[in-house]
């Protein structure tokens, strides 16, 4: 190790995003990584490599809380050996959560689930209406699919929490409040997390700040001010009184700020992914803190996770990403911070 290797400090993560495989069977309407996923499914990294990415996370610095998340690039569930994986990290004392379309859940994948150990698990829903959430995720069953899995894990892994992420677009806005009440009704349901529609996640569009304008775009933008203004404040209210949305009510504002004036919100905010806490693998074995602005190195090439996360590369990369002003949308529901000067 140089010495400016030796200089650099390793930061306690809070995030660990781990894209386990590209595969996933639906046609989200918000995602294009289906369509281009074909592209590089050759190259994922096997179990035995992942399980090796977990054994060298245990030993990285971790802030409190600190979840390693299967999610990222395809779906989850569908990875063979997902499972086993889940047990080596529970075994060495990992916080593993999963973000499902919740497809692939039925009885023997819930027992698997309890056998793993799987500590939490939040599921994709954007509606109760079965014509929304199925048009939003291009699967049709795919409402009642969510529903099905709730169900089996509560029976079959009671010990994994269940959460939902909705995505808030002009497609399902005015059906938020009553997808909100029913997860604060449900005994088996622990949050509802939200995002903001943002320009859909692919391997090969570069960001646009006005994506929202393009024509194959603007259905997913909420244009309807007035049903913005109203979600937004009976959420707010809504959290005063109960205790499941796990969004905080500034993070609510954000969306509120963001929907009412998109262009603006976008040149006043600033990205923080670059403070060296974030650890993102993608299914090949790219680490990076944003993929968006590079790679820094692949675990395939033997250096270990420490050292790449250390290694001048990841300084650089840090330094792309403070210096970024690509008004990605991203910043919008999970990064965002307020300008300091
Ligand atoms: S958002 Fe998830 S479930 Fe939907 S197409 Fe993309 S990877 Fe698949
Ligand atoms: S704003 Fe942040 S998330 Fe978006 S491309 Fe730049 S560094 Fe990446």
């Amino acid at each position: 190790m140089n010495e400016k290797e030796k200089t650099t400090q390793l930061k306690p993560l809070s995030y660990c995003d781990l894209g386990v495989g590209y595969k996933c069977n639906y046609k989200c309407l918000m995602c294009k990584l289906w369509q281009n996923s074909p592209l590089c499914a050759d190259n994922v990294l096997s179990i035995e490599q992942w399980k090796n990415v977990l054994t060298q996370i245990v030993d990285l610095p971790k802030k409190d809380g600190c979840m390693i998340n299967f999610a990222g690039s395809g779906e989850a569930l569908l990875r063979g050996g997902i499972f086993e994986l889940i047990k080596h990290g529970r075994e060495m004392g990992l916080k593993i959560h999963v973000i499902t379309n919740g497809f692939a859940v039925n009885k023997d994948v819930a027992l698997k689930m309890d056998q793993s150990g799987l500590e939490s698990l939040s599921f994709s829903l954007d509606s109760l209406n079965s014509q929304t959430h199925d048009y939003l995720r291009g699967a049709p069953g795919a409402k009642d699919r969510v529903l099905k899995a709730i169900e089996l894990i509560a029976l079959h892994s009671p010990n994994t929490k269940m959460g939902i992420n909705t995505v808030i677009s002009g497609v399902n806005i005015k059906e938020v409040m009553e997808l909100t009440k029913w997860v604060e009704d449900h005994d088996k349901l622990a949050y509802i997390n939200f995002q903001a529609i943002t320009q859909p996640f692919s391997f090969t569009d570069s960001s646009k700040e006005d994506w929202f304008e393009d024509e194959k775009n603007k259905f997913l933008w909420p244009e309807d001010k007035k049903a913005v203004n109203q979600t937004i404040d009976e959420l707010i209210e809504l959290k005063q009184k109960h205790n499941k949305i796990a969004d905080s009510a500034e993070q609510l504002n954000i969306f509120r700020e963001y929907f009412l004036n998109p262009l603006l919100f976008i040149k006043n905010g600033r990205c923080n992914l670059g403070k060296g806490d974030i650890l993102i693998i993608d299914p090949a074995g790219h680490v990076s803190m944003c993929s968006i602005v590079g790679i820094i190195d692949n675990v395939k090439n033997a250096k270990p996770i420490r050292d790449i996360m250390m290694s001048p590369g990841a300084q650089e990369h840090k330094e792309k990403i403070n210096e970024c002003r690509l008004n990605c949308h991203l910043v919008v529901s999970c990064y965002y911070h307020e300008e300091s000067s």
